[in-house]
């Protein structure tokens, strides 16, 4: 059976996610994973074994929410499918998930350096700070479990010595948390490098967060909004 017009078009968005990670440096070879939820018992998510920048409508797998194949399209999914299953099961309000392993990000994951300095309006309001959830070895159960205490307060985590998650409630949602997560750590980096950067005080971080919360109304879940 044809997928409906809908399904369609978010096979061919995982697609173009895909190939913006994988262009961007947030995947080398076959690395990273994103999924979305078709409908209550239905997701859809990228296969294992596949390079995200150059994957195809038609390779995109259809599983259940116990990461079953729905549908035998010729592909298998992602090992870390069990990761993202995690993430819907702890939190209704996310219908996309994205791992990946930008390199900035996967920097601070592997020298233990979660991003907490506030020092650009728009991560601030965000993400806030990003912790890092303790290491599990990938594809078991250790992994999605590290991010458990995590999930109910915020929208993007580093993962130790591995990489980087991030969740919305749409695709593009998911997908510019990482982005803006990778640009945090970068500049966090390269600030670093050049006599460190000049931070927020409370009084101009909590400005922010009043305009996340009264102008932007954004949705998800915000450590310094849902974590206090
Ligand atoms: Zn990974």
């Amino acid at each position: 059976m044809a997928p409906s017009s809908t399904e369609q078009a978010l096979r061919e968005q995982i697609c173009a996610v895909g190939q913006r990670l994988y262009q961007r440096e947030m995947g080398a070879a076959n690395d990273g994973n994103i999924s979305v939820r078709l409908d209550d018992d239905r997701l859809l998510c990228s296969p294992t074994g596949v390079s995200k920048g150059f994957m195809t409508p038609d390779m995109i797998c259809v599983i259940d929410n116990e990461g079953e194949l729905v549908v035998d399209g010729g592909t298998r999914p992602s090992s870390e499918i069990r990761m993202h299953l995690h993430v819907y099961q702890h939190r209704p309000d996310i219908n996309a998930v994205v791992h990946a392993h930008p390199l900035y990000a996967t920097v601070h994951a592997i020298c233990g350096k979660p991003l907490v300095q506030q020092v650009m309006p728009e991560s601030t309001i965000l993400l806030g700070e990003v912790p890092i959830a303790p290491y599990g070895t990938p594809s078991t159960m250790d992994l999605p479990n590290s991010t458990t205490e995590y999930l109910a307060t915020h929208d993007a985590l580093l993962l130790e010595n591995h990489g980087a998650l991030s969740y919305g409630a749409d695709l593009n949602n998911a997908h510019f948390k990482m982005e803006a997560l990778d640009y945090y750590a970068k500049v966090v980096y390269l600030a670093s490098q050049y006599g460190g950067a000049q931070e927020f005080s409370q009084a101009e971080i909590d400005k922010l967060i009043e305009l996340r919360k009264t102008r932007f109304k954004l949705p998800g879940r915000h450590p310094f909004v849902d974590g206090r």
